[in-house]
């Protein structure tokens, strides 16, 4: 578990960062789509960080957005640079490479994996983008998982300083850590994991780990289908990850629970369908109401609940009803302390108004991972 030295905390070094020139990852890796951009709340959040970070010179705003092969312009931070000056209510700089003048007080760097040397994590590069600021402000929870330059080299080039978000979530993880992992907690069903969503790369590999100290963990959407498929059950076109069956294979536990019943599509038609039943033409894009009832019936014996990862195809209205029903129900809790986690989940919260239910946490693999391994590579020492 993470406890930030009081050395390292922003909000309480105001004094050192004073009259210093300020280089900040942020995380304003944002959703597009057809064109529109939503999800603000990833810019909302840095607000408070940028105004105690009034009293320094200037600053530099590093983000990544999405993972672009190459510099495509879609992706280019350009962008989001109106909505960004709309919401922080100031001009801001723009930066092209890491040559261009630093003209006004709040500036932003062109995506930062449009530059080479970033994922690959190179140390001449982290060297040179260091010298866009004399202090770092680590600000991007969501990427703080990542061994890539401007998260795990900079803070071994610069004095470091963690911002108030990161600080927040952090705080909130070691909360659940605190209260869960405990062994032989199974009885009382402590903590329940619910984790949907696409990413199965990121999450599967956790949930071996989490099996340990979780008493619960319920799958739904891309996970549950590699779930299904690696135990023989016939998933149609539905998402999967081929990588992953063997490891979920052999995964064997009374603690994991996965649906059993779904809505599909089939040639533009929905179908509901129950395991067993699917068609090889069928793609599950959402769980059907029998699973979800037992889903809720157990999550109701849990204290803390963790959940990332929506369990339909929520971009489309007709496949997020399993999804909102679950967010519905979690929303009504008073006494148990739940924790939503994840660019997507969050942006369904956001869209439904259920944000401020919640205690949240912006990143869904970040999250997890440090569920998982109780730290960050950016603390490591190497
Ligand atoms: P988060 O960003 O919250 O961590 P992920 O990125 O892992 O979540 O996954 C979110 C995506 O998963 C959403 O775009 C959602 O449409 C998709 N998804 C969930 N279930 C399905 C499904 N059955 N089929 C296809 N996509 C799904
Ligand atoms: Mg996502």
């Amino acid at each position: 578990m993470i406890n930030i030295k009081k050395t390292e905390l922003l909000r309480l070094n105001q004094n050192k960062i004073k009259d210093k020139n300020i280089l900040m990852r942020v995380d304003f890796n944002i959703p597009i789509k057809n064109g529109h951009i939503y999800e603000l709340y990833r810019i909302k959040s840095i607000k408070e960080t940028l105004n105690f970070l009034k009293p320094t010179k200037k600053i530099v705003l590093i983000s990544h957005w999405g993972d672009p092969i190459s510099k495509e312009k879609n992706y280019s931070l350009k962008r989001i640079l109106p909505i960004l000056e709309k919401i922080l209510k100031t001009k801001i700089g723009f930066l092209e490479n890491l040559d261009s003048k630093i003209k006004e007080k709040i500036n932003l760097l062109e995506n930062i994996r449009f530059f080479k040397g970033e994922k690959e994590c190179d140390l001449n590069f982290a060297k040179k983008l260091s010298t866009l600021g004399e202090v770092f402000v680590f600000e991007a929870f969501s990427v703080a998982h990542r061994k890539h330059s401007s998260v795990y080299l900079l803070p071994k080039i610069l004095k470091t300083y963690y911002g108030f978000n990161f600080e927040k979530e952090i705080k909130l993880l070691n909360e659940v850590l605190k209260n869960c992992k405990k062994p032989k907690i199974n009885k009382n069903r402590s903590l329940a994991l619910i984790l949907g969503g696409a990413k199965i790369s990121t999450k599967f590999p956790l949930i071996k780990k989490f099996l340990k100290y979780a008493s619960l963990i319920i799958l739904g959407g891309g996970l549950a289908n590699t779930l299904l498929k690696a135990k023989g059950f016939e998933i149609g076109k539905s998402l999967f990850e081929k990588e992953f069956l063997k490891d979920v294979k052999k995964i064997k536990s009374h603690k994991i629970l996965a649906p059993f019943d779904f809505y599909v599509i089939n040639k533009n038609k929905i179908y509901y369908r129950l395991l067993g039943e699917i068609k090889k033409e069928d793609k599950i894009l959402d769980i059907g109401e029998k699973s979800l009832n037992i889903f809720l019936e157990e999550i109701k014996k849990v204290k803390f609940i963790v959940f990332n990862g929506p369990l339909g195809f929520v971009e489309d209205k007709k496949f997020e009803l399993g999804t909102l029903k679950l967010v519905k129900f979690l929303s009504k809790f008073k006494n148990k302390f739940i924790l939503v986690g994840g660019g997507d989940t969050l942006n369904f919260l956001e869209k439904k108004k259920l944000l401020n239910k919640f205690k949240i946490s912006t990143g869904g693999g970040a999250m997890l991972y440090y569920l998982a391994n109780e730290t960050f590579p950016i603390f490591s020492k190497k």
